[in-house]
């Protein structure tokens, strides 16, 4: 496990000062290091029901897809606001300044339909927390909220609370 956390860089005051940005690309650049990594989350879910794998834009783009390829599942996109062609429904969250908003197909999720939400990163929950929204808002069964690392020191966990949260490597 060790490898896998050495292979992410830490790029110092980006994208603004203060902030330690971790740099997955030099995990994903190492294909024997991506591969481990994506079959070590195909492993916890193998033998669970999900329909369809939410991937969040746009690191979360290519865990989740290369994930839902693994275990033979659909992928959904969840884009930032204009990007997705069909109708869409629409969830706003917090930045650090502003908001933003993050938008889905409509018919993206059927009703009922078990999903697992991925993202490269969890890190104050805000995000994940905003796709969560748009899952329930199209009255999709969420099964976990799953991300490659987690930043245990800004408790993105707490925004969660009641539902499942994994992260494979945590910093
Ligand atoms: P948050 O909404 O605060 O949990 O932020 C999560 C989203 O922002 C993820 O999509 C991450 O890719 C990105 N992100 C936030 N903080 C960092 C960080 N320190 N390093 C890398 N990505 C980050």
């Amino acid at each position: 496990m060790e490898t896998l956390k050495d292979k992410i860089r830490n790029i110092e005051n980006f994208p603004k000062q203060g902030i330690v940005f971790k740099d997955i690309t030099t995990l994903l650049e190492d294909g024997e290091c991506f591969q481990k990594a994506v079959d070590m989350l195909s492993y916890r879910y193998i033998n669970q029901k999900i329909d369809k794998i939410v991937g969040i834009e746009a690191r979360g783009f290519v865990i989740g897809a290369a994930l839902a390829y693994k275990l033979c599942k659909g992928v959904v996109l969840v884009r930032k606001k204009g990007k997705l062609p069909h109708k869409t429904i629409q969830t706003s969250y917090e930045l650090e300044y502003g908001n933003d908003i993050l938008e889905v197909h409509i018919d993206a999720i059927k009703p009922n339909e078990r999903v697992l939400i991925v993202d490269d990163l969890l890190a104050t929950g805000g995000t994940v927390k905003a796709v969560v929204n748009l899952v329930e808002k199209l009255n999709g069964d969420l099964v976990e909220c799953c991300f490659l690392c987690e930043l245990n020191f800004l408790k993105g966990r707490e925004k969660l609370d009641g539902y499942n949260v994994f992260s494979l490597l945590k910093f």
